[in-house]
């Protein structure tokens, strides 16, 4: 007998004869999740997988609260294996429950039986029947609660046996590396890093990339940045942020065209440069934390334009979504508490008081063709000062 934690996972399921190539990369990234914890062997058998602790001193809290930064994983499960011997499996069953009980002072549960060994001479609903049984026996008071109990014994009849209790969700999503990598525009506010969190969900690598306007936006608010991108890259194995000095650009867009247009102008500017970053590290598409109608930039007609700048696909995965459910994202993921220390972002120097929130294309390439004999220089000094980071 044995403590090992078994994980769960289900859309990989669907994959097909790919389905190996995804699994593989899920074990990968548990590995890398978990190094410097200890030894440890992760093993696929039956769709499920094992992380099996080589010592009894293996920190198995550390250990969870890691995995269920994975995508890929749907629930993580500390559980006891044990070789498939009915008795001592019940006698196990029988003793989680009284464990819980004695802990929580619970008074209602269910027994929840797989089997994937169909030559077992009981099925699920007898296996279930039967343990439920020997719980109650040996706990006076105890009920069934087949809808809603307060906890659940789970057996899982394999190769081997598996009984736990504890069902901790997980990331869900794809694993991190199985769909390839975008390039996410990280701002200092709420809404980028949860756009980035929600295509790495995806299995999407993200490469970030943000711009700043020293002396107009401070240090600090560049290092909230950095503090942003370190939180993401604990759900994404890692991210690269490039960081670009914009003081030049914003500066020239701001002497040569109307104060309406000069946020637009901005973005297509920030669009151009991060789409040069991206296909130099091939990147697959632009990701932005925008939603429609939040601001004047955020317009279907100002998006229409952003987009008119970059051959690349914009994602945007919190188009649809108002501020209250990005925040809710933001708190869970850990980028929330960060997100709204205060500081300068360089969108918010040299805004006008009325942004136009409906530009015309038309409108857009004539302002911008004042800057035009010198856009390609002004870009080509912009990436000449990228400093990259990688977190
Ligand atoms: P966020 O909360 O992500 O900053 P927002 O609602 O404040 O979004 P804007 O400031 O208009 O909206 O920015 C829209 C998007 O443009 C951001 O989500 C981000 O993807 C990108 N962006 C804005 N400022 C920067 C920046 N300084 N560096 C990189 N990307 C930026
Ligand atoms: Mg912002």
């Amino acid at each position: 007998m044995e403590n090992i934690i078994l994980i769960r996972y289900e859309e990989i399921f669907l994959k097909g004869n790919n389905r190996w190539v995804f699994e593989k990369k899920l074990m990968d990234n548990m590995r890398h999740a978990l190094s410097g914890l200890g030894t440890i062997k992760i093993v696929k058998s039956q769709s499920r997988i094992y992380v099996v602790p080589k010592e009894d001193t293996y920190p198995f809290e550390d250990a969870l609260l890691r995995l269920t930064k994975v995508f890929g994983i749907n629930a993580v499960c500390p559980c006891v294996r044990m070789p498939v011997e009915y008795e001592s499996v019940a006698g196990q069953a029988v003793e989680i429950a009284k464990e819980l009980v004695e802990k929580n002072g619970y008074g209602t549960f269910k027994v929840e039986t797989k089997r994937a060994d169909k030559s077992f001479p009981m099925n699920s609903m007898q296996v279930s029947a039967d343990i439920g049984h020997r719980i109650l026996v040996a706990i006076p008071g105890l009920k069934v609660d087949v809808n809603k109990p307060q906890f659940t014994v789970h057996l899982e009849l394999r190769d081997m046996a598996h009984v736990y209790s504890e069902v901790i969700p997980g990331a869900k999503g794809l694993p991190t590396g199985s769909g390839g990598k975008a390039t996410l525009l990280l701002s200092g506010g709420i809404d980028s890093p949860v756009a980035g969190w929600m295509i790495g969900k995806r299995g999407v690598e993200i490469e970030a990339v943000h711009f700043y306007s020293y002396p107009y936006t401070s240090e600090r608010a560049k290092e909230k940045v950095i503090e942003l991108a370190k939180i993401l890259s604990t759900w994404t194995r890692g991210v690269k942020l490039h960081v670009v000095p914009f003081t030049e650009i914003q500066l020239a867009i701001n002497e040569k065209c109307p104060a309406d247009y000069l946020t637009i102008i901005m973005r297509r500017y920030m669009m151009r440069i991060a789409e040069r970053i991206a296909k130099e590290n091939g990147s697959l598409g632009l990701v932005t934390g925008e939603a429609i109608g939040q601001v004047a930039s955020q317009t279907l007609e100002s998006m229409l334009v952003t987009d008119r700048s970059v051959e690349l696909p914009v994602y945007r995965p919190c188009v649809g979504m108002d501020k209250n459910e990005v925040i809710d994202i933001a708190r869970r993921i850990g980028t929330f508490e960060t997100s709204i220390l205060p500081y300068e972002d360089c969108c918010t120097i040299f805004v006008a008081r009325h942004p136009v929130t409906k530009p015309t294309l038309e409108k857009t390439l004539k302002f911008e063709s004042e800057l035009e004999n010198n856009a390609e220089e002004l870009i080509g000094r912009a990436l000449a000062g990228v400093e990259v980071l990688t977190l």
